[in-house]
């Protein structure tokens, strides 16, 4: 018998042996989760593909130093039919509240060490609600529940933060979100503290361009700040195009994208790569009248690292962010489920307008490179928004500028000099400016106006179920819901299509 090849994958920052699995990389949230725990409590997760019956299994097990008396785990999860808890040790189920809504968890029973084990049922395709995986003969995707600890000590300290570990005792890899166990390669890259990983599973037709999705996270981090604080890199789980059957074809959990082939070529200005990966380093941010802002903001700072890319030339970016296509659209009317495409476009035309105003008022101080990373700002509102907005530019006088082009189917022009869309350092030396023949001749191709985006930039249009806020361990949902909400909320469109 050959023994279980015993595979782990590290996910953050710190390697430390724990004992019981063998050998073995922490995994950590965030630097300063394992600073904050008692003696450090450990989260070990234990992941198993169950081919025969396509079910993902994972176990959760916490070792407790003796400091700690009380430790209760509450997920979502649990509470979705396609969950089943097979196996608790040590841990009493309860409901407890999780952001405001009553979920099932488990409560130690203070005696020995806690584990619980659930099972996740998946079919070929992806599924359309908060699971989001799929299995096949051979290989699982699927997400990873992330539960929420609670813990409290003798001395009356209490916290959330634990140490986490994976354990895959076949061959797989774990982003922040998802995992993918089976047949696979990986293509890394080293950045600072961070390790950028694509996973391309064995039974993909083709090839990847591995080294361009990697050049794509690399540059994101060397030109843009996050608003999320994360010391995890990237990690994109690749899939063949038919198992997202209608679903999107490219996806963002926290810091983890999936995309299906045909989505992860980078090629041009409107790509999806880069779309997805604003998304990893912003978050999830505006509700109702402000929804347009998140897409918009993924939208003209994916053709911006683009252009630094040199993916496109100047003027075949300032072609695709100018757009009167959809001129009659009211931005702040648009939402998840109506005029999409124009939140998009219109979006990112009024962000570059809206860029160079505050870098034009600021007197180059500032862009809106000040304001969207910037986590103080609220932008889940149109008031915080605004305020961002006049603060970066020093101008009040910006609100009636912003109420124009947002709240009416006013369309602002757009500046054509290439320094006003340097990403930080960058110089407008680092662009091509010259449109290229072959350029030329497929955006005559693309349009009679030579001023929409391309077709395929319709793949660009994804789904975003959730954001890990891994600095506040908050987790944020579409529409500023928690991730719990959107997994009832999917899980509700689910069961009623
Ligand atoms: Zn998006």
């Amino acid at each position: 018998m050959v023994s279980r090849r015993t595979v782990l994958r590290s996910l953050g920052v710190s390697t430390v042996g724990v004992q019981g699995f063998g050998e073995f990389s922490v995994a950590t949230a965030s630097a300063r989760s394992v600073a904050a725990s008692p003696d450090s409590i450990r989260e070990h997760r234990h992941f198993r593909f169950d081919a025969e019956r396509s079910r993902l299994l994972q176990r959760y097990e916490y070792r407790l130093p003796d400091s700690v008396s009380a430790l209760i785990v509450r997920s979502g999860w649990f509470d979705l039919d396609e969950v089943t808890v097979i196996e608790t040790d040590e841990f009493v189920e309860d409901s407890f509240e999780l952001y405001s809504t009553e979920v099932t968890g488990y409560r130690w029973t203070q005696d020995g060490t806690p584990s619980f084990e659930l099972s996740m049922d998946y079919g070929e395709e992806l599924l359309p609600n908060g699971l989001g995986g799929y299995s096949s003969e051979t290989s699982v995707f699927g997400s990873q529940i992330n539960p929420y600890p609670y813990w409290v000590t003798e001395d009356g300290a209490d916290g959330s933060d634990v140490e986490r570990s994976v354990l895959f005792e076949q061959d797989g890899y774990a982003g922040t979100d998802w995992l993918f166990i089976g047949p696979h390669q990986i293509a890394q890259r080293d950045v600072g503290k961070m390790t950028h990983t694509v996973v391309v599973p064995d039974d993909i037709e083709g090839t990847i361009d591995t080294e361009s999705l990697l050049d794509v996270f690399e540059a994101g981090g060397r030109y843009l700040e996050p608003r999320l604080t994360t010391n995890n890199g990237v990690t994109a789980f690749i899939m063949n195009n038919w198992r997202t059957g209608s679903d999107s074809s490219a996806q963002v959990v926290g810091r983890d994208i999936r995309f299906t082939k045909s989505a992860t070529s980078v090629d041009g200005i409107s790509n999806v790569p880069t779309h997805e990966y604003i998304h990893t380093i912003y978050g999830i941010f505006g509700t109702e009248e402000m929804f347009w802002l998140r897409e918009a903001a993924a939208e003209y700072y994916g053709y911006l690292l683009a252009l630094h890319l040199n993916h496109g030339t100047f003027d075949r970016f300032v072609e695709t962010v100018r757009t009167d296509r959809y001129r009659d659209i009211v931005l702040a009317e648009t939402g998840p489920d109506n005029n999409r495409a124009s939140t998009y476009y219109k979006g990112a035309h009024v962000l570059a307008a809206l860029d160079g105003q505050i870098r034009a008022r600021s007197s180059g101080e500032n862009s809106l490179d000040d304001v969207i990373p910037t986590a103080e700002y609220d932008l889940s509102t149109y008031d915080g928004f605004v305020n961002a907005v006049t603060e970066a530019a020093g101008d009040e006088s910006l609100s009636d500028w912003i109420d124009r082009y947002t709240q009416t189917t006013a369309l602002p022009t757009i500046p054509v000099e290439p320094e006003q869309y340097t990403l930080g350092t960058a110089s407008p030396d680092t662009f091509v400016v010259a449109r290229s023949d072959s350029e030329t001749r497929s955006q005559g191709q693309s349009t009679a106006q030579g001023e929409s985006p391309p077709a395929d930039s319709q793949d660009a249009l994804d789904e975003i179920t959730g954001g890990v806020d891994a600095e506040s361990g908050v987790l944020l949902g579409s529409a500023g819901m928690s991730l719990l909400a959107v997994i009832a909320k999917l899980y509700e469109d689910h069961r009623s299509s």
